[in-house]
C-alpha cells in the first residue's frame, strides 16, 4: 500500500508542474501583450509631450488647453493628458470604468491648421488715420466683382470675410481677391451662429473654409469673423488657441437691411474714427446693390477727413505696435 501511494504521488507530481508552468506562461503572455498596447498607443500618439505639459490633468469638461490647441495638441488631447500620468508610474491594471466608459471630455477633438497666411509688415507715418473697411459672406459673381472693380479705381485696400458655401461656387472670384491685395478672412462654412455649436461644431465650421480658402488662395487665413458678430468664451478660446484673431467692427452700415444710400453715408461719417472697422457686405441680400453705391462716397468722404484705408491685418500690425495706431513699423504676430 505504501509502496502503491508513493508510486501514484511520483506520478502525479509531473502533472502539477505542467499545470503551474502552463498557468506561469499565460500569465506572461497575457502581461507582455496588456503593457506592449499600452506602452504602444500612448506616447506614438503626436503631441502627447505637449498636451501634458500645457493643461495637465484638467478635469474640466469644456474647455482646455489640450482640446483647444489643436494642430499638434488637438486629436484625442484630454485623453493624452489622462494617460500621461498613468504611463509615467507604468502600466497598471485600471477599472473598467477609466478605461471603458471615457468622459465626455475624452471625446477626440477637430483639430484646426495652423494659420499659414503671410505676417503683414505695415508702415505708417506717425498721426495717419487708419480706417479698415471689411465686407462679409461673399464672394459672389455679381457685387464682390463690382465692389473690386471699386477698391481697384480708389487704390483702396479691403478685407473680405468669406462664407465657405460661397467659395466653393466662385474660387475664381476668391483668386481675385487676394491677387488684387485685399485680405481675406474666414466667416465660417455657412453662416452659423457659432454661439449654438458645441467645440468640435465650432472647429468644423472654421475648419472646412480653412480648407476651401488654402485650395481656392494656397494659404490658411489668420482672421476669423463671427456670423452675426455671435461671439462666446468657446470661441474666444478656439480663436486663441488656434493663433487667429478674431474680428469684430465698430460701425455698422446694415447694408443688408435695406437702408437709403443717405442714410448709412451719414450713419459711416458721425461714427468712424481712427482704427475704426467698418461692415458692409458683399453678398446676402438683394440690398447689397446700396453696397455698391455707398462705397465710393465713403472713400471720398473719408479720404477727405484724411483717413488711410487699410486691410484688417495692417489694422492689428498697428494695433500690436504700442496700442497706437500711428506706428512707424508694427509686425502682426497673431
Ligand atoms: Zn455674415
Amino acid at each position: 500500500m505504501i509502496q502503491r501511494s508513493i508510486r501514484h504521488k511520483r506520478r502525479r507530481f509531473p502533472v502539477v508542474f505542467l499545470i503551474v508552468g502552463f498557468s506561469l506562461i499565460a500569465v506572461l503572455v497575457v502581461l507582455s501583450t496588456q503593457s506592449k498596447w499600452e506602452l504602444g498607443s500612448d506616447p506614438g500618439r503626436p503631441g502627447h509631450a505637449q498636451a501634458v505639459g500645457s493643461g495637465g490633468v484638467n478635469p474640466s469638461p469644456q474647455i482646455t488647453d489640450a482640446n483647444l490647441a489643436g494642430g499638434e495638441a488637438g486629436g484625442s488631447g484630454a485623453v493624452q493628458t489622462a494617460d500621461g500620468k498613468n504611463d509615467s508610474t507604468g502600466p497598471k491594471p485600471q477599472l473598467p470604468s477609466q478605461t471603458n466608459v471615457p468622459p465626455k471630455s475624452w471625446i477626440p477633438s477637430v483639430s484646426l491648421d495652423r494659420p499659414t497666411a503671410a505676417i503683414v509688415q505695415y508702415q505708417a507715418k506717425p498721426g495717419t488715420k487708419l480706417v479698415a473697411i471689411t465686407f462679409d459672406d461673399g464672394p459672389d459673381n455679381r457685387y464682390t466683382p463690382a465692389i473690386l472693380d471699386i477698391l481697384k479705381a480708389y487704390k483702396v485696400k479691403a478685407t473680405f470675410f468669406t462664407v465657405g458655401t460661397q467659395i466653393k461656387k466662385y474660387p475664381a472670384v476668391m483668386k481675385r481677391i487676394a491677387a488684387e491685395g485685399h485680405s481675406i478672412g474666414n466667416h465660417t462654412y455657412n453662416h452659423s451662429d457659432l454661439t449654438k455649436k458645441d467645440m468640435n461644431g465650432i472647429k468644423n465650421q472654421i475648419k472646412w473654409t480653412d480648407t476651401l480658402i488654402q485650395r481656392s488662395n494656397g494659404f490658411v487665413p489668420r482672421l476669423v469673423r463671427a456670423p452675426y458678430g455671435a461671439v462666446s468664451p468657446m470661441l474666444k478660446a478656439i480663436i486663441k488657441y488656434n493663433n487667429r484673431e478674431l474680428v469684430g467692427w465698430t460701425v455698422d452700415t446694415d447694408d443688408w437691411a435695406g437702408k437709403s444710400v443717405a442714410a448709412m453715408r451719414a450713419n459711416v461719417n458721425k461714427n468712424t474714427h481712427p482704427g475704426g472697422i467698418i461692415l458692409m457686405h458683399s453678398f446676402g441680400s438683394k440690398h447689397i446693390a446700396s453696397t455698391v453705391n455707398l462705397l465710393p462716397l465713403v472713400i471720398q468722404d473719408l479720404r477727405k477727413k484724411g483717413y488711410t484705408f487699410v486691410t484688417v491685418d495692417e489694422l492689428l500690425a498697428a494695433k500690436n505696435h504700442g496700442g497706437k495706431l500711428t506706428a512707424k513699423t508694427a509686425t502682426a504676430t497673431a
